[in-house]
């Protein structure tokens, strides 16, 4: 087999400093399986978005981070032309790891290094909102915006519990809003507390919340949860988390490649946990991507 060009970037606070210590035998299991190994340490998520728009050069990304590096790199990744980007390798680091999971992949790192060698390929369908992709969900409303409001350090220690005490946090101050689109011809509007496009079948660490899912099915999963009072709220909330789908006509779920959503007033978004665009978005399949897994 030909040498492969390998470009490893890592974000050394992600997971515990989960990869630091492990460097060195990273290296040794790619350079060992034929890869030619060069290293970036990324000093933001901003850093990691433009190397991975810059790595045209190698045959191979693997980042070592969690979904909100991942994001990152896939929105560089797209930037180069699709005969010159490289694939995606993933060595799970982060807190939620949702697309790894997604992915199957081992969650020791070591193991993760052999996937990668052996050099197995999937083609992912990524989302798109308006100018941004993501690769594990879309979302707006409550509970969304968890992620970015929690401190690294803070989710390191704490893990899954970080993301249920912020949550709960930022209940009371909530406010529903409005949605409009249309689908099969047909316009809804809606009063909503949540709405999710997912890609992969696993949301904030929740394994499997959207089994429906699929990562190459060239469609998105959407789920919105009406605003209904705060106890049959709270109570279509669990029923969502605990894939309960005991009261369908009320929580609305549909497949779609395409899905445009206005609001009532401008509304956040959050993709794979890291800002997205506000409202109105535009939601559609966006390109596919080489995954190593
Ligand atoms: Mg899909």
């Amino acid at each position: 087999m030909k040498g492969q060009r390998l470009r490893l970037v890592y974000n050394p606070y992600a997971g515990r400093r989960k990869l630091t210590v492990q460097l060195d035998t990273v290296i040794r299991i790619f350079q060992e399986s034929g890869n030619e190994v060069c290293v970036h340490r990324a000093c933001s998520t901003e850093d990691m978005e433009q190397i991975a728009s810059q790595s045209k050069d190698v045959d191979r990304f693997v980042i070592a981070g969690g979904d909100g590096s991942i994001h990152q790199a896939v929105n560089g990744l797209i930037k180069i032309p699709e005969n010159q980007r490289p694939a995606l390798g993933i060595l799970p680091v982060g807190t939620a790891n949702d697309l790894a999971y997604a992915l199957h992949l081992p969650k020791s790192i070591p193991e993760a290094c052999k996937v990668i060698a052996k050099g197995n390929i999937l083609r992912m369908d990524t989302g798109q909102v308006n100018e941004r992709y993501f690769v594990n969900v879309a979302s707006a409303g409550l509970l969304t915006d968890v992620s970015q409001k929690v401190d690294t350090r803070v989710k390191n220690t704490l893990g899954q519990l970080a993301y249920i005490l912020k949550g709960i946090e930022t209940l009371p101050s909530f406010r529903p809003f409005h949605i409009e689109f249309e689908k099969d011809g047909v316009r809804s509007k809606e009063e909503v507390v949540l709405f999710l496009a997912v890609n992969g079948h696993s949301v904030g660490g929740l394994r499997q919340l959207v089994p429906k899912a699929s990562l190459t099915d060239g469609k998105l999963q959407i789920i919105i949860v009406p605003a209904a009072g705060w106890p049959e709220t709270i109570r279509l909330l669990l029923n969502v988390l605990r894939r309960e789908r005991v009261d369908a006509s009320k929580i609305k779920e549909f497949q779609t490649s395409e899905l445009i959503i206005h609001t009532d007033r401008p509304i956040k978004s959050d993709l794979d946990g890291e800002y997205g665009p506000e409202s109105s978005w535009h939601i559609t399949i966006g390109p596919k991507i080489s995954v190593l897994c």
